[in-house]
């Protein structure tokens, strides 16, 4: 049976209990210990694929095709876990669950009630088997919360079940610094603590976000006040970049806290992969800067994960990436004059299309590096189909309705005026031999993920190919172009997919990898 750590969070919200959480997972990896996560939500929506991303950032999805929020790609970059639609659980699909199953009759008439109804069925989610060591349950929202009380009591009602000493709770805290007095101050810690414990939850660790270090009578202080070890207390440093934060824990010892909590012994750990990461900060390397041309630039956190890979990319290749955010919707050519090379990320909607077409014909008749994401594909396709093919009407059905719709809804979707059901989540894909696609993945097969719903005609793949745009990827049954890319070109490639989902800080992803590094050879 695996160990379990509970993160919860109090004071405020945004105090990035997500990295915490990976945080701790990647100090049990680093001493071979295997860890899952596992995230839950107590609002209402049903899944996060509703919510808008103007509110809650990009919309990650995983293998399996589950629209989360994006801190699952977090663990999953952190820790290289793969997670699935069980791993993102929400207070409304619970709701659903429990309501459903009240109408199909499963609970025979009895009275559904809050406990142990809705309880049970958390407690189910959070123990599906995992066959790792350790589960990390991240719980959303802040203590407090009304939605989020019945998931603590599912949680002190979970540890009480499997036994006190396979659970450890973590309470991610805030410490304010007044100025005036130049004073840390403890007591919202105390509040948080202290409502967790009204819940019946004694905090075993607690991180407290704080400026600087907390001294150790700060520690003491809090300690006596929320009834654990000032050991057990440890500061979350604001940081400048969150790879550092295993780091800040790892210097205070915070496995050798976990190791004491659940008797595992105090080995040490080998942090030489974030090391790494921490000296690239840090390394004075050459700059390459990367032209996003996109929309969504207003929004925090909706290019999360292909920035994410970007940097990651920079990594692999030993230079600071820069993105150079290139508005779509007043696209000019001069905005391309200083980079290394050309993103379209994917995109929903006419909105700054032209632009992303004219990139990506400006990419192909400059010779520079040029990768398309998903629309970014597509629109590299219609540039071609126009502008080389010589098809003027060349267009998504979704841009447009009287055109030549090299890029359609296709038969595998759902047909409906405002388009079909996505296709989403990981679908393999056969990659052509002698191709940049092949050299690029080092792999006759790939698997990718998607999220989209148009897809490029293959009945326009001969007249393509005459013209010098091959598709070098297809789905195995042969009808889905999911990767485009120029031979002649220096470095042109698009795919169907979203690469960046599957990218990592340790290893990069081969596609951003490689267009990073011809970006740097420019
Ligand atoms: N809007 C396009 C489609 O639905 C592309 C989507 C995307 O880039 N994720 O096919």
């Amino acid at each position: 049976m695996p160990r379990y750590i509970f993160v919860t969070g109090g004071v405020v919200s945004s105090l990035g209990k997500g990295v915490s959480a990976a945080s701790l997972g990647a100090l049990l990896q680093s001493r071979g210990y295997s860890v899952h996560v596992r995230k839950f939500d107590p609002y209402l929506n049903v899944d996060p694929g509703t919510m808008s991303p103007l509110q809650h950032g990009e919309v990650y999805v995983t293998n399996d095709g589950f629209e989360t929020d994006l801190d699952l790609g977090y663990y999953e970059r952190f820790l290289g876990v793969k997670l699935s639609r069980n791993d993102s659980v929400s207070g409304g699909r619970i709701y659903w669950d429990v309501l459903n199953a009240e109408r199909r009759g499963d609970y025979l008439g009895a009275t559904v009630q809050m406990i142990p109804h809705v309880t049970n069925k958390i407690k189910e989610y959070i123990g599906r088997p995992t066959d790792t060591d350790f589960v990390i349950c991240e719980i959303g929202g802040t203590v407090g919360d009304i939605e989020g009380t019945i998931f603590l009591e599912s949680i002190r009602q979970f540890a009480n079940d499997i036994g006190r000493k396979n659970v450890m709770f973590v309470h991610l805290t805030l410490a304010p610094y007044l100025e005036q007095s130049g004073e840390l101050k403890t007591k919202p810690t105390q509040m948080s603590v202290r409502r967790l414990l009204e819940n019946g939850i004694q905090a075993d660790m607690l991180f407290v976000r704080s400026p600087r270090m907390l001294t150790n009578d700060e520690r003491a202080k809090i300690g006596m006040f929320c009834n654990l070890p000032a050991t057990n207390v440890i500061t979350s440093m604001d940081v400048d970049n969150i790879y550092k934060i295993p780091l800040v824990y790892e210097e205070q010892k915070v496995f050798d806290i976990m190791a004491m909590h659940f008797g595992l012994p105090a080995i040490a750990g080998d942090m030489s992969k974030i090391k790494r990461i921490e000296k690239y900060l840090t390394d004075d390397l050459p700059i390459c800067t990367i032209g996003v041309v996109g929309k969504y630039f207003d929004v925090p956190d909706a290019y999360k994960s292909l920035n994410e890979a970007l940097f990651h990319a920079g990594i692999q290749n030993n230079v600071h990436v820069k993105v150079k955010k290139i508005n779509a919707e007043n696209f000019n050519p001069d905005d391309c004059a200083d980079v290394d090379g050309i993103l379209v990320p994917g995109g929903f909607g006419s909105r700054g299309v032209d632009g992303k077409i004219a990139a990506a014909g400006f990419a192909r008749t400059h010779n520079i590096p040029f990768m398309g994401i998903c629309l970014g594909m597509q629109v590299a396709v219609i540039d071609f189909m126009r502008n080389v093919v010589g098809i003027a009407d060349a267009d998504s059905t979704e841009f447009s309705k009287n055109c030549t719709p090299v890029i359609n809804i296709m038969s595998n979707c759902d047909t409906g005026d405002m388009g079909g059901t996505l296709r989403l989540g990981a679908y393999p894909c056969d990659i052509k031999s002698g191709t940049l696609a092949e050299r690029v993945y080092g792999a006759k097969q790939i698997s990718e993920r998607h999220r989209h719903r148009y897809e490029v005609d293959i009945k326009y793949k001969d007249e393509m190919e005459k013209h010098g745009m091959i598709i070098s990827g297809l789905s195995p049954d042969g009808k889905l172009p999911e990767m485009v890319e120029i031979p002649s070109h220096k470095f042109f490639i698009a795919g169907q997919f979203h690469p960046e989902f599957q990218s990592n800080p340790f290893t990069g992803h081969p596609m951003f990898n490689a267009f990073v590094a011809a970006a740097a050879n420019k």
